[in-house]
């Protein structure tokens, strides 16, 4: 079997199509407002930065960008997120991660009001997630899922395996599985015999962060694999000094064996910045007691 490519560039673009399309029609309400906030000069955080800022802007939104000194105190970014809180024309707060190590993040993360918490890492979402609630739902599982859903429909009843067990990937996919009634197993660094629990999932989540750790003959034939890993690689086969990104699936191989693969890069990336977008349309329609976007929240 050769496995259906699942295009998250061409996905992310439908999604952003449809956000625009629901700002357009909702013009008569406002229009919604996502403040990005970036402490420090982290290349790769600004480079995320500006393309959140970008796409914000392309969908019709109000785009704001707060850009703080690595030095500046965590009262003053507290300041920041509660003059964000307050303000009537955001709905949606990001917080740029990581911040510079002498501030706290759970307690930065945790002053965002969880309304606008359009990553949904603040600890009242993290629990109506866990509970089964409305919440805001973090990014990257969100575009998870809704790729799995638009692959298979329902999901009630399938295998899922999910490896790694972060705050922000692992354990929010885990409860949306688990939400769409799929028998789910959280894999970690501690699990014995990974390779035996991956080939017994319909459904394999990758997000460890090492460069093709599950290889092909690990999956199950006709598995679904969402490959969440973004990992950076020598490729001297480019040149000298060339990298390349991989997941942290062997795609090669794996491709060969399952029924659907995202790739790397283009895969789940894209729908990252696509579901946060979806979060701040989603936040804005709650702020206005207006039906929540259709397909664009779980
Ligand atoms: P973390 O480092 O926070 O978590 C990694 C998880 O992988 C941990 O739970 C760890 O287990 C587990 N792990 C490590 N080694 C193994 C192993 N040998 N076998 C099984 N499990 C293992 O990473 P994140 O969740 O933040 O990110 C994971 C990957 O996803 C990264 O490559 C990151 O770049 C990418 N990512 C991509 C996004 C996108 O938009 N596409 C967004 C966010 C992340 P333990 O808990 O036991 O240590």
């Amino acid at each position: 079997m050769v496995a259906k490519i699942i295009d998250g560039k061409e996905f992310a673009a439908r999604v952003r199509g449809e956000v625009a399309a629901q700002v357009s029609a909702l013009a008569g309400h406002g229009q919604p407002g996502l403040a990005v906030v970036l402490v420090g000069e982290d290349p790769a955080s600004q480079v995320y930065v500006r393309s959140k800022g970008k796409m914000t802007v392309e969908v019709g939104m109000k785009s704001v960008e707060h850009k703080l000194p690595a030095e500046t105190s965590e009262a003053e970014l507290l300041t920041v997120i509660a003059d964000l809180n307050a303000d009537e024309s955001i709905h949606g707060i990001l917080v740029q991660l990581p911040l510079p190590g002498h501030m706290n993040e759970d307690l930065v993360i945790n002053a965002i009001d969880p309304a606008k918490d359009v990553d949904g890492f603040h600890i009242s979402n993290v629990g109506l997630l866990g509970t089964g609630q409305k919440s805001m739902v973090p990014c990257t599982p969100l575009g998870c899922l809704m790729m799995l859903r638009d692959h298979h429909g329902s999901l009630s009843g399938m295998d899922a395996v999910v490896i790694g067990r972060s705050n922000i990937v692992g354990k929010p996919m885990a409860q949306l599985l688990l939400g769409d009634s799929c028998t789910v197993t959280i894999a970690h660094s501690r699990t014995k015999d990974l390779a035996d629990v991956v080939r017994r999932a319909d459904i394999v989540v990758a997000a460890v962060g090492r460069p093709e750790m599950v290889p092909g003959d690990w999956i199950k034939e006709g598995a679904t694999v969402i490959d969440v890993g973004i990992n950076r690689i020598d490729a001297p086969e480019k040149g000298e000094g060339k990298t390349r990104l991989v997941g942290d699936v062997h795609f090669e191989s794996a491709v060969e064996r399952a029924g659907a693969i995202t790739p790397v890069p283009g895969g789940v990336g894209p729908m990252t910045i696509a579901c946060l977008l979806a979060n701040t349309l989603t936040a804005f329609c709650r702020s206005k007691g207006l039906p929540e976007p259709e397909g664009l929240t779980v």
